[in-house]
């Protein structure tokens, strides 16, 4: 098929990646330039496993190609993926801006193509915005009706930052929301070949389904922090507690997200529990489990920071910055808040993250590096060594092999505090220096 993808982020240009690697032919189109001409030269716009491969692969051979231009792109495909980011607003509501301009954008360009086009939002959006807020404005621009003159669905991305071309051929499930069947049928026809159950519903389902998702995955990281907290107040191994209670065969439960480690972030979990939580509060609903999701994360955040002042050191390092391994991704970091916190604090910090660091040298992340976190910018260093050379106290917020395996043993070196749960934590834990937050 001949597709568009509107948003080359970290949803966008894996889907169409992806989508291209399959034999579609696809156009992705983004308002920054960066990002395209990276697409155009064959290069990825964001730092996950494989993707920066199978973007040189698709662009060499032509199934993958991206402009700034939406008429171009919407001439020349059947189906628009939409893919642009929906943050909170300040008052934790959902914000809708960009996908609304798109929307328009869309529209007014296919108000010119005529013939039969379907319009996907892949955009995580609380339940309502596609019919009561996006189809109007299609419908406005297009001059017709949704579900005849131009298809609509919904289909929400469920892939991990980190292994998300692995997620994206490999997907846990596929949620179609459709309008009418002509809809939902152009959506799976994109996905033909790919495994997993394929659940078709009404759009707001659709809508509702990512929500259930993302606040279960904060709910469960949030229990699991609380339990390995707990735990270790009392003297307890919280990692065994966890083990045997995921054991148990009759509950069934999915260990994912079950481990005690670090406070969670990135620019989903917390920003879709936000909205989530505004709209119960504007629907009248009260959510108090919901509510409190956010709170226990900011607390067991706050349990790291003491437990560095115990140190009682006063030059850090921090390896890891983006919000998990396997990304360049900032937004929301917990560690990024861990950094800002020390450095408030007067720490004299040094930071180092392999993915971050290369992101700044490609670009593509420069800019979010150099306008939101100038302060931490001129604190990353270009090594481990820098950061191990500096420190008396270390905290370690990444499992990356290229870090653990520099890592100093035995007490000799600077204090090391593990927020992850290192693989040899259990060992570390008898010896001097070492502090484990998530024990
Ligand atoms: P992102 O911020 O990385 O990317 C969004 C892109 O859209 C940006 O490159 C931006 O320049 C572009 N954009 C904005 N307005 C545009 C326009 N009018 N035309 C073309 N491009 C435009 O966002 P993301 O992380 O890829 O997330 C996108 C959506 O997917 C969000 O709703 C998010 O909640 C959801 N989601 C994200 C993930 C994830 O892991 N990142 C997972 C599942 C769902």
């Amino acid at each position: 098929m001949r597709v568009s993808v509107f948003g080359l982020g970290y949803v966008g240009c894996v889907s169409a990646a992806c989508l291209a690697s399959m034999g579609h032919d696809v156009i992705g189109v983004d308002v920054n330039q960066v990002k395209v001409d990276l697409v155009n030269d064959g290069r990825a716009p964001v730092v996950e496993e494989r993707i920066g491969e199978l973007i040189a692969e698709v662009v060499r051979t032509g199934t993958l190609r991206a402009t700034t231009d939406v008429r171009e792109a919407i001439m020349d495909s059947e189906v628009s993926l939409v893919c642009v980011g929906t943050p909170s607003e300040p008052n934790g509501s959902l914000c809708t801006t960009y996908l609304e301009r798109v929307t328009q954008e869309i529209g007014a360009a296919l108000a010119e193509r005529g013939g039969r086009h379907t319009v996907v939002f892949r955009s995580t959006m609380l339940p309502g915005t596609c019919l009561n807020l996006l189809v109007p404005i299609l419908e406005k621009y297009v001059g017709g009706t949704a579900g005849v003159d131009v298809g609509v669905a919904v289909n929400p991305e469920f892939l991990r930052e980190g292994t998300s071309v692995k997620d994206f051929f490999d997907p846990p499930k596929t949620v179609v929301g459709e309008l009418d069947a002509a809809s939902g049928d152009a959506v799976l026809a994109l996905y033909e070949g790919l495994p997993g159950e394929v659940f078709r519903v009404p759009i707001p389902t659709a809508e509702a389904i990512k929500y259930a998702d993302n606040a279960f995955h904060g709910l469960k990281i949030g229990f699991a922090n609380e339990m390995g907290a707990v735990c270790q107040a009392l003297g307890v191994d919280s990692h065994q507690v966890m083990d045997v209670f995921l054991a148990d065969r009759k509950l069934n439960i999915s260990p994912a997200y079950l481990r005690p480690g670090f406070a969670f972030g990135g620019s989903c979990l917390p920003k879709d529990l936000r909205s989530l939580v505004h709209a119960a509060r504007r629907a009248d609903v009260s959510v108090p489990i919901l509510s409190h999701v956010l709170p226990s994360n900011a607390d067991h955040l706050q349990r790291a920071v003491e437990m560095v002042e115990r140190t009682g050191k006063r030059r850090a390092g921090i390896f890891g910055l983006s919000f998990k391994p396997g990304t360049d991704d900032l937004r929301e970091s917990p560690l990024v808040e861990l950094a800002e916190r020390l450095f408030g604090k007067g720490y004299d910090l040094r930071i180092y993250d392999a993915n971050v660091s290369l992101s700044r040298l490609l670009g593509a992340n420069r800019e979010y590096i150099e306008n939101r976190l100038p302060h931490l910018a001129q604190l990353l260093a270009d090594s481990v060594e820098e950061v191990l050379d500096h420190a008396e106290v270390c905290l370690v917020g990444t499992r990356d092999p290229q870090v653990l395996s520099k890592l100093p043993r035995g007490g000799d070196g600077p204090v090391i505090v593990d927020l992850v749960h290192l693989p040899d934590a259990d060992a570390r834990r008898a010896e001097p220096g070492y502090m484990g937050l998530a024990w």
